[in-house]
């Protein structure tokens, strides 16, 4: 038997559904699988306010309906991102379902580099964040920037669903 010394990306692209356009047509054109979150400043006011930016609900609604995974990527501890969210369910700003199914990302540094999510690579990954100096120079193009949000009324939610609604349908024409 002939044995192959492989890394960790060939064997997560041995079984990745694009695993041959991937060895076709390169890095660039894999799918996007999995969306990352920021809190405070993305998707509320902040941890201590916890007041919810908004459209926040429909715009999470579109997140678990669109991307095969959701992350929440935030300073904020994780029981106290997931009581905030909890509480924002209660108050019917989140999706109940939404909450069973998202997945919170430790990881430490200067930087939320993508490369802290389990079982994804950083190509696969687009990142929703409010502040630039959390994302890695090399990561930038996996980044989709949105306005912190100065607790009025503002539309950047839907907007940012436009962003990445178009970000998924251009991977689809790619891939044709
Ligand atoms: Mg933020």
């Amino acid at each position: 038997m002939q044995t192959q010394r492989i890394g960790i990306e060939q064997l997560r692209f041995a079984w990745h559904p694009d695993a041959k356009q991937f060895a076709m047509k390169g890095k660039a054109e894999l799918t996007v699988r999995v969306l990352a979150l920021d809190l405070e400043g993305t998707l509320i006011s902040d941890a201590i306010s916890a007041e919810p930016r908004p459209g926040l609900f429909g715009f999470l609604e579109f997140c678990q309906s669109r991307f095969d995974r959701v992350v929440l990527f935030t300073c904020v501890e994780e029981p106290d991102a997931r009581e905030i969210l909890n509480q924002l369910s209660c108050g019917g700003h989140v999706p109940t379902e939404f909450l069973g199914r998202l997945e919170y990302i430790r990881w430490d540094g200067e930087y939320k580099d993508l490369k802290f999510i389990p079982n994804s690579v950083p190509e696969e990954v687009l990142l929703v964040d409010d502040d630039p100096g959390w994302v890695r120079s090399d990561q930038r193009d996996r980044w989709v920037a949105i306005t912190a949000w100065d607790g009025r009324g503002d539309c950047e939610l839907l907007c940012t669903q436009s962003v990445l609604e178009s970000r998924l349908n251009s991977r689809a024409v790619d891939s044709v």
